[in-house]
């Protein structure tokens, strides 16, 4: 008989999720309290990467899903996936050393990246007219997902292989093999399934919340203080409108990243602020403006555009900023996804967690992110 699936949440992981169950022969509902890929997942960097992760599980976890990501594309699915590749520039004696310390040790876990030096920087990026330029580094397996894109293909892709999407139900009650949902207009629906998959970011917690369940992801609110490490942390994502930048690779440097975007711009990420900003600041409307003005010093082709774009994304952050992929403990029909760097990991967590679903077999590398490492549950 045909597995029945509901996955709870269109973002990049439910979207690949529904992807890989349906090409697995489930049968799949996707429930969203809203549009595909219009949550965290429509507010994010979108960088694919396993670079300076820990500890080692999460490194190695992280590089799978970089792996899956270029499976899918060689399979011909992918053409979301850019892989452009990341240099980062050293502007400083002090940057280059740090850079050496961490590319010896990446290296010596095997990942790949070498460093360069500023000839070699500026052959990659000939557009780049920094003032100072020690060196840097080439990591030529990392790139960038257009997200939307990514969504909506997967999502059509389960769909024409039968799988059923509900827009606009926000899950609001949650029991084994149950779900209730409500329209904005109040219409209530029931669906039934044998495994439930909530992939629903930051709405996780509020779900399992209301069987009485707490999950252990921080609260979006944004309330600690700044630099608090229980900050959720919003982050604010900016696009310029078109413009022919000249800029090749995700760049990254002392205070910026900076990669190119779906719609012929340059995204940029508040990287000075490491995305620790309560929701509540107005300061944080100030960074876009900041960032523009640094990638002008480094790309001034950037003189002739403004921001056209500005989004500010809540991270889906568990206890421990690490990953959680499994089973509600006394409810196993209920099976949780959520993490940060989702993006990164969409691709291999839905090959594995598809995987045990059907099969009931858990991937090694999921050994370490499971629920019982969380002390309430
Ligand atoms: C500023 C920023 C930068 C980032 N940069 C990177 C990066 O460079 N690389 C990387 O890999 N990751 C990055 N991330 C992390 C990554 O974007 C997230 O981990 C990922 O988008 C989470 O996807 P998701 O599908 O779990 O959640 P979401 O995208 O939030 O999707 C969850 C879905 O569930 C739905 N939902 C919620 N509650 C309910 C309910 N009750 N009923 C029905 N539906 C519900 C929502 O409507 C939503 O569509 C970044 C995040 C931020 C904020």
């Amino acid at each position: 008989m045909q597995h029945k699936v509901i996955v709870v949440g269109a973002g990049v992981i439910g979207c690949c999720l529904a992807d890989e169950l349906t090409r697995r022969g489930a049968s799949v509902t996707v429930i969203d309290a809203a549009e595909v890929g219009s949550a965290t997942s429509a507010a994010t960097f979108a960088w694919v990467n396993s670079n300076n992760k820990s500890p080692e599980e999460y490194s190695n976890l992280n590089l799978l899903g970089l792996q899956a990501h270029e499976r899918s594309a060689a399979r011909g699915g992918g053409r979301w996936f850019h892989q452009t590749g990341n240099v980062q520039i050293a502007q400083s004696n002090d940057e280059l050393e740090a850079l050496h310390h961490k590319v010896e040790k990446l290296a010596s876990n095997g990942y790949e990246v070498r460093l360069l030096t500023p000839d070699q920087v500026r052959e990659l990026e000939p557009a780049l007219e920094a003032s100072r330029l020690t060196g840097g580094a080439f990591y030529p397996k990392e790139g960038w997902i257009d997200t939307l894109t990514m969504c909506s293909s997967l999502l059509n892709r389960a769909i024409e292989a039968g799988a059923a999407f509900a827009p606009y139900q926000t899950v609001t009650n949650i029991q084994p093999n149950r779900v209730t949902t409500q329209t904005p207009d109040g219409r209530v629906h029931e669906y039934e399934a044998d495994t439930i998959i909530l992939a629903a970011g930051n709405g996780n917690r509020k779900i399992l919340a209301g069987a009485g369940i707490d999950f252990p992801t921080l609260e979006p609110s944004g309330s600690g203080a700044e630099g608090d490490a229980k900050n959720a942390g919003i982050g604010i994502i900016s696009t310029t409108g078109p413009v022919a930048s000249g800029i090749r690779h995700i760049v990254r440097a002392n205070g910026i990243a900076m990669r190119p975007a779906r719609n012929g711009g340059i995204t940029f990420a508040d990287h000075p602020t490491g995305g620790k900003w309560d929701i509540d600041d107005p300061r944080i409307w100030t960074v876009p403006a900041l960032l523009l003005e640094r990638a002008r010093e480094l790309y001034p082709a950037l003189k002739t555009v403004a921001t056209e774009n500005v989004s500010l994304g809540i991270r889906v952050l568990p206890e421990d900023g690490l990953t959680i992929a499994d089973r509600v403990t006394d409810h196993p029909s209920i099976y949780t996804v959520a993490t940060h760097s989702g993006v990164t990991l969409s691709a291999h967590l839905a090959e594995a967690v598809a995987d045990e679903v059907l099969t009931g077999n858990r991937h090694t590398s999921l050994q370490a992110f499971g629920l019982s490492r969380f002390a309430a549950l």
